[in-house]
This record gives structure tokens, C-alpha cells and sequence, in this order.
């Protein structure tokens, strides 16, 4: 049984197709799914909890949790209205996280000192509803920028709450990870860990403790090798646990149970029962 720990279930790219991929993620033995709820921007933030509703009981769905948040490239977009909004989801059953959130620097759609500001003001926010955060992070080219100002704010600013989180799409060095896993995060592995060239994030995936291990999709985006470049969906969180399994010399199904324990141990959810019981 797997969780996708980060997807992107509200991506328009799935309009057509929606029930069918989460049937799918179903029979690839996926269970549960964090959806993310960023929306476009701040304006549609909540269409990760509108679907963690439209398919509560569903036979043969995963169990859809959300999240809600104003991404790095959407910061210039935060006003007061979209705080209002956001301290609204959070208080919501459905909304176990506030993400993703965080600092690009990589596209720099927001200025970098906006993004700083919005991801402060974010941590405000989930803090005072006691909800973990779920982190993005990318750097420039060649340089770890975006890591060091992230993990000097999540050291300063988050750390003290105790309330942890995760650091998505992992693709920092392993001081990074040992930083982020002492303020109390998990690591979470997405697609790009089957890419050739990913070796730095392999070498990383080697050493972080098992019990601090996610996987994800980041659906619709990255998807694993043998699909690269195509539209990525829940079901092929398999081949990020499958890598992970060879990278850790272990059974995909240890990889599968451990990362399944990890969320559920997070974020203090149940997992979903296989069969009815009589
Ligand atoms: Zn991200
Ligand atoms: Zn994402």
C-alpha cells in the first residue's frame, strides 16, 4: 500500500480524466493522496478540498486529504483577502498541512523578498492553527541560495512551534536534509529521483533516516522514468518507491509500509481499512 504524499489532483491537465487516474492509483496499490492546494493562485486554493469531498467513500479511491497554500510563484498574488481565505481552509477537517510554501529562485515569478514575507506571514498562519507546512524550495542554477534562506527561516521562524513538515520534491544536499530533519521535517522523494543525471539526490535518498522518508508524484508534473515527460498521475508513485527500494538495497513493499507508517504517524491520520471487515 503506498501513499503520494504530494499531487496535484486540481491541475486542470486532469479535467478530462479525473476518476479514471484515481481509479488507477487505486490498482497501483495507492491508498491515500495529500492533495495540494495551491489552486492557479490564491483565488482557487480550495479546489484540493472541494475534491477531497467530491470523493470521500468512493469505492476504490484513494483517501484524499488536502492542503492549501500560496506557492513562491504565486507570492506577489497574496493579499489580505487570500490570508482571510487561507486561515479558512486550514481550520477545515479535509486540510491536514499548509502548502506548499517556500522560496524560488529558480523562476523568480515572485521578488524574492515578497516571497520571504508570504512565506513568513504563511508559518503565522498554520502555526496558529497547530498544521505542519509542506516546503517547495529550488535554488538558481549552481547554487544552493534558496536552501540557506529557507532553512535560516524554518530554524528562526518554524522550529520553535514544534510542529514540523515536509520538504517536498526533495533535490538539496544531505546538510540540507540533516538541518531540516533536526527542526523536525520528513523528506519527501518525487519522480526526478529515476532521472540519469539525479545522482546528488540518490546519494541523499541513501541516508535519510527510514522513518523520516516520503514519496510523492508532484503530479501532473515530473513523472518517473519509464514516463518521463509525459503527464505524471498518483499511480506512478510506484516507480518512486521502486527507486528508492534499489537505492536502499530493501523490498519495494518496506519501502511501501515504512513511507505509508511515516504519514500516517505524521500527520496523525488512519490508514484505510483493505476490506470491510464483518
Ligand atoms: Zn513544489
Ligand atoms: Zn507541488
Amino acid at each position: 500500500m503506498l501513499i503520494d504524499s504530494h499531487a496535484h489532483l486540481d491541475s486542470p491537465r486532469y479535467a478530462e480524466d479525473r476518476e479514471a487516474l484515481l481509479h488507477r492509483a487505486w490498482q497501483a496499490g495507492v491508498r491515500t493522496i495529500l492533495s495540494i492546494g495551491i489552486g492557479e493562485g490564491p483565488d482557487t486554493m480550495h479546489q484540493a478540498l472541494d475534491l477531497s469531498r467530491q470523493f470521500k467513500n468512493h469505492p476504490e479511491i484513494p483517501k484524499i486529504f488536502a492542503s492549501a497554500g500560496i506557492h513562491p510563484h504565486e507570492a506577489q498574488l497574496a493579499d489580505e483577502e487570500a490570508y482571510t481565505k487561507l486561515d479558512q481552509l486550514l481550520s477545515e477537517p479535509e486540510v491536514i498541512a499548509c502548502g506548499e510554501i517556500g522560496l524560488d529562485y529558480f523562476y523568480d515569478h515572485s521578488p524574492r523578498n515578497i516571497q520571504k514575507t508570504v512565506f513568513r506571514r504563511q508559518m503565522e498562519i498554520a502555526a496558529s492553527h497547530k498544521q505542519p507546512i509542506i516546503i517547495h524550495c529550488r535554488p538558481s542554477d549552481n547554487s544552493t541560495n534558496a536552501w540557506d534562506d529557507t532553512l535560516d527561516l524554518l530554524e528562526e521562524a518554524w522550529k520553535p512551534t514544534g510542529l514540523g513538515g515536509i520538504l517536498h520534491c526533495f533535490t538539496g544536499e544531505w546538510h540540507h536534509a540533516r538541518r531540516a530533519l533536526d527542526a523536525g521535517f520528513l523528506i519527501s522523494f518525487a519522480g526526478n529521483i529515476t532521472f540519469p543525471k539525479a545522482q546528488p539526490i540518490r546519494d541523499t535518498a541513501e541516508l535519510v533516516p527510514l522513518d523520516s522518508i516520503l514519496v510523492e508524484t508532484d503530479a501532473p508534473f515530473l513523472a518517473p522514468v519509464p514516463n518521463r515527460g509525459k503527464r505524471n498521475e498518483p499511480a506512478f508513485v510506484r516507480e518512486v518507491a521502486a527507486k528508492l527500494a534499489e537505492i536502499r538495497q530493501i523490498d519495494p513493499e518496506a519501502v511501501a509500509s515504512r513511507t505509508t507508517e511515516n504519514f500516517h504517524r505524521f500527520f496523525r491520520t488512519a490508514p484505510q481499512p483493505e476490506k470491510r471487515s464483518n
